[in-house]
């Protein structure tokens, strides 16, 4: 292509066949090229080598490439209504394995049966149904929320801390009217999503042990299993409460919650 000849640079054929280049009419478009070149001044001898652009110093560091490509970041818009509920869920006091569950949740990333199909798992229509009904497609809104059987088990969770009404059937939508409620009733920061949490949990216990093991179950037992689940949970963090047994805790909740 080139070389340095007495300190000055020259060009060479550019890899080109100038005669089959000016053959194909291109001779113009070369003889551009090649005055560009002649007139591009300023080289000088030596070395190739790598050079920072992320700052004026041209040194690297990590808070300048930490700027360079927060600088190519693509907002995702304008802020969203339920953006805190992550924030609201990694601060409460439940094993780290019921903050990971929630945040799939809250996802979409749990193994239900409609994106098992979708990941090509084989199965039929009837094994695609929902185990606790029966008779709908088992996908997270309807297993979670909008299932017939699930909406008692949330009616008798409501009723239990004395909760009206058992909130929208979008998970996000959903945790935030339990969170305002629980605040409402002055239960302590880090326990605000415990008994929300607890509901889904077990729910997705149920449905597994039902799945896998073919469970019996009662609406009766799994209301006790959740109540037992959330009286576990509330010795995790900084404990106010002490030497309550859980049946006192089942006869007021939000008593030891706040
Ligand atoms: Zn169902």
């Amino acid at each position: 292509m080139g070389g340095w000849k007495e300190h000055r640079w020259c060009w060479g054929d550019l890899g080109l066949n100038e005669g089959v280049l000016r053959e194909g009419g291109f001779g113009n478009i070369l003889d551009d090229l090649k005055g560009r070149l002649e007139a591009f001044e300023g080289w000088k001898e030596g070395k190739d080598s790598v050079v920072w652009r992320g700052n004026s110093e041209s040194i690297f560091s990590v808070s300048s490439c930490y700027n360079f490509y927060d600088r190519l970041r693509i907002p995702f818009g304008p802020p969203k209504k339920n953006d805190g509920v992550f924030g609201f869920l990694w601060k409460m006091d439940v094993p780290f394995k019921i903050k990971a569950f929630g945040w799939r949740l809250f996802r979409n990333r749990l193994p239900t049966k409609d994106l098992l199909l979708s990941r090509g798992t084989p199965l039929s229509l009837d094994n695609l149904k929902c185990v606790l009904c029966g008779i709908c497609v088992e996908n997270l809104k309807h297993l979670f929320f909008s299932c017939l059987v699930v909406k008692n088990i949330w009616r008798e969770v409501a009723l239990w801390v004395g909760k009206v009404g058992i909130g929208e059937e979008d998970g996000l939508e959903n945790f935030m009217n339990w969170h305002r409620f629980f605040r409402l009733k002055k239960v302590k920061e880090r326990k605000l999503g415990v008994v929300w949490l607890a509901t889904n949990w077990t729910i997705w216990l149920l449905r597994n042990g039902v799945s896998f093991r073919k469970d019996k179950w009662s609406i009766n037992d799994t209301i006790w299993n959740i109540k037992m689940i959330v009286w576990r949970w509330t010795f995790c963090g900084k404990i106010t409460h002490s030497n309550f047994s859980f049946y006192e805790f089942s006869k007021d909740p939000l008593f030891f919650l706040s």
